[in-house]
């Protein structure tokens, strides 16, 4: 039991060294409803730090109640009471709040009442952070406790009134995916950004998800003690796909893809769609990536789930090959719903059919929903879509 605690400390947990003393602490493992439950491995949710915005000029803040600044140190810089709309702005010599202008290069703010920080119109739990870049331009982050990230992200990603069971998955899945984003770019500035995942602060929150979220509180999945980054869409199509197939990265049992017989209702099941070329070809040069005169969009390498490997753009210059999801992204994933297409050159304009919505690696959420509806539960949903897991209470 020490050995497997030690080791688990060792790969699953953000911040902690394998010397932390923690397995003569604990008592004995206890499965209860299918979930490894040791106690807890961690004090209390961890910090996740968002990154909402990159390369601003200029965003709004509002603060409704008391709040206080600090710098790069704990000092306090400033303080006040309800801070109207607000422009930030970064000069070279530091960062603008409205009318002042603090000689910082990062700036913390802090709502005495959480929850009441509002940003470009949208309200956040947690601190945000303003980081200087180059050319006057900085970062937005919001630096948030785990479970009320997990809330939001819920409330953002799933239709809210679906079935208990298939939210109670996607706050799983959530939690595991942002734990695992700490682990890995735990030395970073941030951890995952808004473009991973959709996050909408408080906006997300219900009293329904936030007591699904609780019900689930400090759950996560693990490999082999590991915790590992659950993927997760809209929609599969017919079979998740392998994430070494779509991210070229090495796979593991739990995101090898599997058969799902559960998303035929979505709207996403099956789609066609135009897209210009001129537009493709605007999209790609905004990644330096330079191609004219489309004549032919086609994916290489389908998986199993029929999600191409790369796409080959053939146009007046020759032939181009790149990663078909990094395509899909840079074209726009609410155009392009997945890169399990076929196309066809309409002239002005590329016609593509395809299924399903996202990238198709991890938890299908239209499958999720149609198996909860089915009476499946939450771990029998996550242990289809991620094969081999076990569930863990960290906290
Ligand atoms: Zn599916």
């Amino acid at each position: 039991m020490g050995k497997v605690l030690v080791l688990m400390v060792a790969t699953l947990l953000p911040t902690m060294s394998v010397g932390t003393p923690l397995s003569c602490q604990r008592g004995t493992t206890v499965v209860q409803d299918g979930i490894h439950d040791y106690g807890p491995l961690l004090d209390k949710a961890p910090i996740i730090r968002v990154l909402l915005t990159n390369d601003a000029r200029e965003v709004h803040l509002a603060i409704n109640g008391s709040y206080q600044i600090t710098g790069s140190l704990t000092n306090i810089i400033d303080q006040g009471q309800d801070l109207q709309k607000s422009v930030i702005s970064v000069t070279n010599n530091g960062i603008n709040i409205g009318t002042k202008h603090y000689d910082n290069s990062e700036l913390r703010i802090t709502s005495l009442r959480d929850g009441e920080i509002e940003l470009n119109n949208i309200r956040y739990r947690g601190e945000i952070r303003i980081l200087q870049q180059f050319n006057n331009k900085f970062l937005v982050i919001n630096e948030i406790d785990l479970e009320s990230f997990v809330a939001g992200v819920l409330g953002s990603e799933m239709i809210p009134s679906w079935n208990e069971d298939a939210l109670r998955a996607q706050a799983v899945t959530a939690r595991t995916y942002a734990l695992y984003k700490k682990k890995a770019r735990r030395d970073e500035v941030y951890h995952l950004d808004t473009l991973e995942l959709a996050y909408r602060g408080i906006a997300g929150e219900t009293a329904r998800l936030n007591k699904i979220v609780q019900e689930t509180k400090g759950v996560v999945m693990v490999y082999n003690w590991n915790i590992f980054p659950a993927y997760f869409h809209s929609t599969c199509g017919g079979h998740t796909e392998d994430a070494g197939h779509v991210f070229e990265k090495d796979s593991i049992p739990p995101l090898s893809g599997v058969a799902c017989n559960y998303c035929n209702n979505s709207k996403y099941s099956r789609w066609s769609t135009n897209i210009s070329k001129s537009d493709i070809e605007k999209r790609l040069r905004e990644a330096n990536i330079y191609v004219s005169n489309i004549n032919t969009v086609k994916t290489i390498n389908p998986g199993t789930g029929k999600h191409g490997a790369k796409v080959e753009i053939i146009s007046a210059g020759g032939s181009k090959e790149m990663n078909a999801n990094d395509f899909r992204l840079l074209v726009g994933p609410n155009y392009l719903l997945s890169t399990a297409f076929t196309s066809k050159n309409n002239g002005k304009s590329i016609a593509f059919s395809g299924k399903g919505w996202g990238h198709g690696v991890g938890l299908c959420q239209y499958g999720a929903q149609a198996m909860a509806e089915k009476g499946f539960k939450w771990l029998d949903i996550l242990e289809y879509y991620y094969p081999k897991i076990e569930l863990v209470r960290v906290y």
